[in-house]
């Protein structure tokens, strides 16, 4: 361990797409450890769309970061040194570590994580918050049935990927959406989703109507947009759907405007329902030891797509617009 932490610092606040222009990256001398502190070396962080939301001024679902301020990605590494009773040095743990070559601090939130069980950026995919998301906004959100048919949104995504496969497993029918007829391939093909449409390529409401004829019953929407109101007209009586984010409109969120739809809701007595991840930390172990039975057994193959070199952070972050991933979006130190 060398004295110097490399930090990637919030330098200007986008308007629109982010990019390396938007970060400085800072060599600082590594602080002191206070007592109930620790020390890790950061090896993987999670590129995640909530980053964007961080940069902007405006609090939305997470707190705005100030300029010069460190997003709070979630990352994952080795305890090197240790104050705290709670972690020893050689341990692994997860946590929002920021973009940095080495957390220095507090232990509130950290998770420890066992690399015996699995590689240790699969804690910030399958095994971490995407898995949970995943995890709480479809099981315990919208209590899926056998035969029903649940459509996810950003299907290929970290999320969506995990989402599909957790309702193939509980016997869903289940319909993607996704960017391009590779991906859509992808998300039958390798996710085991019945049918994928292409957003870019196809008309959504179309394509959904010949798909799911008697409506959708569960959807799970990552994007928002136009993709939403596509949905909304093609809801089953009873519908539930599940809002975990809505990508389309984070780097224009003053642009966002409501479906032009909404009365579908009313129509079909349909049920329109946020969630956050955090909502659900006191079961967060519970969740985790599922989906580790589920990947063991098959039913959910993790995906992970890693790009290299902290110093890319900034280069890295539009890959999640531009849709250029599968699966987990990481950056490896
Ligand atoms: P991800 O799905 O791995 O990456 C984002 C994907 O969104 C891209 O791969 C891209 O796929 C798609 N996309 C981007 N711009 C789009 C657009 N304009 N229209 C349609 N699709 C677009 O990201 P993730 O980490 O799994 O996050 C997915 C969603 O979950 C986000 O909305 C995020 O904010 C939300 N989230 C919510 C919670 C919660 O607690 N509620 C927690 C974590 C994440 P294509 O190539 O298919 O376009």
């Amino acid at each position: 361990m060398n004295n110097t932490n490399i930090v990637v610092r919030l330098n200007a606040r986008p308007t629109g797409m982010p990019g390396r222009e938007h970060f400085k990256i800072c060599e600082e001398p590594l602080p002191d450890l206070q007592p109930e502190e620790i020390r890790v070396a950061i090896s993987y962080i999670s590129i995640s769309p909530s980053l964007r939301m961080q940069m902007n001024a405006r609090e939305s679902y997470l707190p705005a970061v100030p300029i010069g301020g460190l997003l709070r990605a979630r990352a994952v590494g080795e305890v090197v040194e240790s104050r705290s009773s709670r972690f020893a040095k050689g341990d692994f743990v997860e946590g929002a570590f920021g973009p940095q070559s080495y957390y220095s601090g507090p232990v509130a939130g950290v998770m420890k994580i066992d690399p015996a069980l699995a590689p240790i950026e699969r804690y910030l995919g399958a095994l971490g918050m995407s898995g949970l998301t995943a995890y709480f906004g479809l099981v315990h959100t919208c209590h899926p049935q056998a035969g029903q048919t649940l459509l996810v949104s950003a299907a290929a995504g970290s999320v969506g990927s995990i989402v599909g496969q957790i309702g193939k497993k509980l016997g869903c029918h289940v319909i993607g959406i996704a960017g391009g007829a590779d991906k859509c391939a992808y998300v039958t093909n390798d996710l085991n989703y019945d049918a994928c449409i292409d957003y870019r390529g196809e008309d959504v409401g179309q394509r959904l109507a010949e798909l799911a004829p008697d409506g959708v019953d569960i959807f799970f929407d990552n994007v928002g947009g136009e993709i939403l109101e596509a949905t909304l007209a093609n809801l089953a009586a009873g519908g539930m759907v599940s809002i975990c984010g809505a990508i389309s409109s984070y780097n224009d969120i003053d642009a966002i405007c409501g479906p032009r739809n909404w009365l579908k809701l009313l129509e079909r007595r349909a049920t329109l329902k946020g969630f956050s991840v955090y909502d659900f930390q006191s079961d967060y172990s519970e969740a985790l030891a599922i989906l580790a039975g589920w990947i063991a057994g098959g039913a959910i193959k993790p995906a992970e797509h890693i790009e290299e070199g902290l110093e890319r952070f900034g280069d890295v972050l539009p890959m999640l617009f531009h849709g250029s991933h599968r699966g987990k979006l990481i950056l490896k130190i």
